[in-house]
């Protein structure tokens, strides 16, 4: 049977215990164990889907098709194991599922209740889908303390009560501040949070201290006093310059040991974590420099660019050079024009987006990279406003629009009423929506193969002509203009398999260097030992485009 790890978190929220979660299992994974990571969400959205990504962050796409929180792609980049579905639960879709189950009369007259019906449905929800995993790492989204949280913590104590303590242990993250004034750590915060833990009949059995400073030993030997807790499972977590460094921390700090003895697992032979080591050593001796322009609407939240940020980062990783990102507002190029803006770039590169904000502002920045040969890559709306601008500018369809936008006569990107989606089963079934569906779920969302022409710039990058890659859209390429914007250069190198919808478009590359969109978003699979191909082809011409090279 596998062992059940919750991670809660106390004091105040954004402490990492995403990342925290995601390096205990790559460290757990280095000793050869196989584990699964999950997110229970207290929120009431049923997915974070329709969440503005200033409110959540990004949303992470699994290849099942999940909107899911940006954890998950924590888990996923540090353990290299793919998500799915049943990765990731909220209130919202706790609640959705029981609320449809009594309107069909199923509880049998019964008064549905938080407890046991709540707490079923989220305990049911951590022991599905499992795959013989040895650990099983489920984080608690939210602090301790927090109203919505109360189902969960309930459900997660009566977890361990059924499977017994030799099956679960508690892991709480909490901060340790550091008080200038006094030249202080203080401890307090995190007693409290214990005490509150303790309140819901969680005893933690390690803790994740957050600290700027060092935690001397009679510190840690004080938390653990007030809390029932060794001092040994009272690990300091001091922040990190590098994400990459996290694994390595926790483990220096003694926290996979603290884990194994508590399951009484033999915690004596050393992983290896030299692939670690390495992906640091690269970030630290970058060869040269390179400057990137992402030109964005959300920029001011890097959050909801998590996935994108780490994947060129990945890329940099993998050409041992050090990516400069520079974040660039969208509206900022429309007032400045992008000459101005734009100028030192050696790369641009323009995200995914939902709506019209920001849009002239994206076209400019993509003619800038196509007029001056600057190499570019679209994602997703940042391909369908690549589209859109050669349309526009070489193709002579002046009113080539997205109906994104409202109506437009030439709806060069628009909103696709059908697709195909292939069960687990092989069965493939029709989707449908119309103008009016509502929002939440009705995208083309998950993986999806495309074929690649043969001998494309893609299919070299690739190392091959069929792919799969993840998707997260609602409007598509107008397949009936594929033939005007190939006469004027724009190749269509990537289609669907029924070869109805695009995927990849290519400027040749005897007119320019390194201009490629695709309909797909491939930041979702980039990982540190993985760097996805698009990105590290992208970074290489970044590389080349640099004249200080
Ligand atoms: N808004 C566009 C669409 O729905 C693009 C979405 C995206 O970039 N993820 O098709």
């Amino acid at each position: 049977m596998a062992k059940f790890i919750f991670v809660t978190g106390g004091v105040v929220s954004s402490l990492g215990k995403g990342l925290a979660a995601a390096a205990l299992g790559a460290v757990l994974q280095a000793r050869g164990y196989r584990v699964r990571l999950r997110k229970l969400d207290p929120y009431l959205n049923v997915d974070p889907g329709t969440m503005s990504p200033y409110q959540h962050g990004e949303v992470y796409v699994t290849d099942d098709g999940a909107e899911t929180d940006l954890d998950l792609g924590h888990y996923e980049r540090f353990t290299g194991i793919a998500t799915r579905k049943s990765d990731n639960v909220t209130t919202g879709r706790v609640y959705s599922d029981i609320l449809a189950r009594e309107r069909r009369g199923d509880y049998l007259g019964a008064t549905v209740q938080v407890v046991p019906h709540v707490t079923d449905e989220i305990k049911d929800f951590i022991r599905a889908d499992l795959d013989k995993e040895d650990f099983v790492i489920c984080e608690i989204g939210g602090t301790v303390g927090d109203i919505e949280s109360l189902p969960f913590l309930e459900a997660i104590r009566q977890f361990g009560h059924e499977v017994g303590r030799s099956n679960s242990l508690f892991v709480h993250v909490t901060l340790v501040p550091y008080i200038k004034a006094a030249g202080e750590l203080k401890t307090k915060p995190t007693q409290h949070s214990v005490k509150e833990l303790q309140s819901h009949g969680i005893q933690p059995d390690v803790l994740l201290c957050r600290c700027e400073h060092e935690l001397p030993a009679d510190e840690r030997g004080k938390i653990g006093r007030f809390c029932n807790i060794p001092t040994e499972n009272v690990i300091p977590a001091l922040d990190a310059s590098s994400i990459h460094e996290v694994p390595l921390a926790y483990h220096r700090e003694g926290l996979d040991r603290a884990v194994l003895n508590y399951f009484g697992l033999n915690a004596e032979q050393v992983p290896d974590l030299t692939r670690w080591s390495n992906i640091i050593d690269a970030e630290q001796n970058p060869t040269q420099t390179v400057r990137v322009g992402i030109v964005g609407k959300y920029v001011s939240l890097l959050d909801a660019y998590k996935s994108l940020n780490e994947a060129v980062r990945h890329a940099g990783i993998a050409k041992r050079v050090r990516v400069d990102i520079d974040w660039v507002d969208a509206e900022e190029v429309q007032e400045m024009g992008a000459r101005k803006r734009l100028a030192g770039m050696h790369a641009i590169l323009v995200p995914g987006a939902f709506g019209q904000r920001g849009a002239d502002g994206k076209m400019e920045a993509i003619r800038y990279a196509r007029e001056n040969k600057i190499p570019y890559l679209g994602i997703c709306f940042g391909m369908q406003m690549a589209c859109i601008e050669v349309a526009r500018n070489l193709g002579g369809m002046e009113e080539a629009s997205s109906s994104e936008f409202g109506p437009t006569n030439q709806p060069l990107v628009g909103l696709m009423t059908e697709w195909e989606t292939e069960e687990e089963s092989g069965d493939r079934r029709k989707e449908k929506r119309s103008e009016g569906s509502d929002l939440g779920g009705t995208m083309r969302l998950g993986a999806y193969e495309a074929w690649l022409r043969p001998n494309s710039q893609v299919a070299t990058i690739y190392g091959g002509n069929r792919i799969s890659e993840r998707h997260r859209h609602r409007y598509e390429v107008n397949s009936s203009y594929i033939e005007t914007l190939e006469k004027v250069g724009l190749q269509f190198t990537g289609m669907s398999p029924d070869g109805k919808l695009p995927e990849i478009v290519e400027l040749e590359q005897a007119v320019h260097p390194w201009f490629v969109g695709v309909q797909f978003h491939p930041e979702l699979k980039s990982r540190p030992f993985e760097p996805h191909p698009l990105f590290v082809s992208f970074v290489s011409a970044a590389i080349d485009h640099n004249p200080g090279n």
